[in-house]
C-alpha cells in the first residue's frame, strides 16, 4: 500500500529527473543553435537574444511541467541551462576554429600533411603564441586576435574590433543575456495561478497583448450583452448561462473565457469576457472580468451550451509551440543575415 505522502515524494523525484533531463538536452541544443545563427568570428549583440528566448521558453515549460515551486532549484536549473548553452556554443566555436586551421595547414602544405600532424601543428602554434594548447590556448588566441562586434544596437557603434578583456566582456555579456532569459522564464511562469490542492499551474498567462491559457467556454450575441451582464450582476447565473452559445454566431458580441483548476473545486473561477470586433478577429478587448465560486460556475454552466475541450492542446504545449515558432523565425532571420553578410 502506498501512502499519499510517499506518492507525492515519488512524483517530486520524477519531476526532478525530468527537469534535469530537459535542461541537459535543451542546453546543448540551444548552444548549437546559437553557434549556427552567429556569423563566424562576429559577436552580435542581437544574436544572444535568440538563445536567451529559447532558454526563457525552456524554463517556463519546465516550471509548468514539473510544477516547480522551489526558487533555489529554479535558480540552479537556470544557471545550469545557461552554462550548458554557452559552453556548447564556445566548444563548437573552438572545434570550428581547429577544423579551419587544420584544413588551412594541409592546403598550404600541398596536401602532404596528415590530419594528425596538422592537429599537432595547431597546438604547437597556439602554444608558441599563447603558452597554452587546446581550448585554453584558443581562448587566449581569440582574446589577442580579437573579435569583430557588429550591431546596429550595441552602444559601441556599428562595427568594432574588440581585443583582450573586451572579448571576455562580450562573452560575459552573452552569457548574462542567456542566463537572464532562463531566469525570467522561470520567474514569469511561476507567476501563474497555482492550485495548492492539486499542485499544478492553471489559468491566465500574462503576455502583454492577448491573454493565453484560458479555456474558451462560449459566445454571447451582441443583442444579449446587456441582459447577460444584468443577470450575472443579479446573481441569476442559470438564466445568464442560457444566453451562452457554443458556436460563434454572425452577431457575436462577447467571447467568454474561463480559468479554473481542471481537477478540483477548491479555487474560485475567473470569467473573462472579451468584446469581439467584427473586422478585427484577433484583437481582443476585455469587457469585464468576474470572479465566482466553483459552485456559481456550475450554476452558470448548468443550462449553457459550453464548448467541450476534448481536442484542445495542453496550455504548456500550445505555448511551447508558439515560442518555438518565434525562436525559429528570429533564428532564421539571423541565419539569413549571416549568409548574406558572408
Ligand atoms: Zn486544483
Amino acid at each position: 500500500m502506498t501512502t499519499p505522502g510517499l506518492a507525492r515524494n515519488n512524483q517530486r523525484s520524477q519531476a526532478l529527473w525530468f527537469a534535469l533531463a530537459v535542461v541537459a538536452l535543451a542546453g546543448p541544443l540551444i548552444g548549437l543553435m546559437f553557434f549556427a545563427v552567429t556569423p563566424q568570428r562576429e559577436l552580435q549583440f542581437l544574436s544572444a537574444f535568440v538563445p536567451a528566448l529559447a532558454a526563457f521558453a525552456t524554463m517556463a515549460y519546465l516550471t509548468w511541467q514539473t510544477r516547480l515551486r522551489n526558487i533555489v532549484f529554479g535558480l540552479i536549473l537556470a544557471v545550469v541551462l545557461a552554462f550548458l548553452t554557452f559552453g556548447t556554443e564556445q566548444a563548437l566555436r573552438y572545434l570550428h576554429f581547429r577544423s579551419i586551421s587544420v584544413t588551412g595547414f594541409i592546403q598550404r602544405d600541398g596536401n602532404s600533411l596528415t590530419i594528425d600532424a596538422a592537429e599537432r601543428m595547431v597546438d604547437k602554434i597556439l602554444e608558441q603564441r599563447t603558452g597554452a594548447t587546446g581550448f585554453l590556448g584558443y581562448v587566449r588566441y581569440a582574446m589577442s586576435v580579437g573579435v569583430v562586434v557588429s550591431s546596429s544596437y550595441a552602444p559601441i557603434g556599428p562595427t568594432n574590433q574588440v581585443t583582450g578583456s573586451g572579448v571576455l566582456f562580450y562573452w560575459f555579456a552573452d552569457g548574462l543575456i542567456i542566463l537572464g532569459g532562463a531566469l525570467s522564464g522561470a520567474w514569469w511562469a511561476n507567476r501563474r495561478t497555482f492550485c495548492v490542492h492539486c499542485q499544478s499551474y492553471y489559468g491566465r498567462i500574462s503576455t502583454g497583448g492577448a491573454d493565453m491559457g484560458l479555456k474558451r467556454i462560449g459566445w454571447i450575441a451582441r443583442e444579449s450583452i446587456d441582459e447577460f451582464t444584468r443577470l450575472i450582476n443579479a446573481d441569476h447565473l442559470e438564466q445568464a448561462g442560457t444566453l451562452l452559445q457554443n458556436y460563434r454566431m454572425a452577431n457575436v458580441g462577447l467571447e467568454l473565457r474561463a480559468e479554473y483548476c481542471p481537477s478540483c473545486d477548491t479555487n474560485p473561477v475567473i470569467i473573462s469576457a472579451y468584446r469581439v470586433r467584427r473586422f478585427r478577429g484577433s484583437d481582443r478587448n476585455l469587457a469585464f472580468r468576474h470572479t465566482m465560486s466553483a459552485d456559481d460556475y456550475h450554476r452558470l454552466t448548468t443550462f449553457a451550451q459550453v464548448i467541450s475541450h476534448k481536442w484542445s492542446l495542453e496550455v504548456a504545449d500550445e505555448w511551447m509551440l508558439g515560442m518555438g515558432i518565434v525562436v525559429a523565425f528570429l533564428g532564421g532571420i539571423l541565419w539569413l543575415y549571416g549568409v548574406i553578410a558572408f
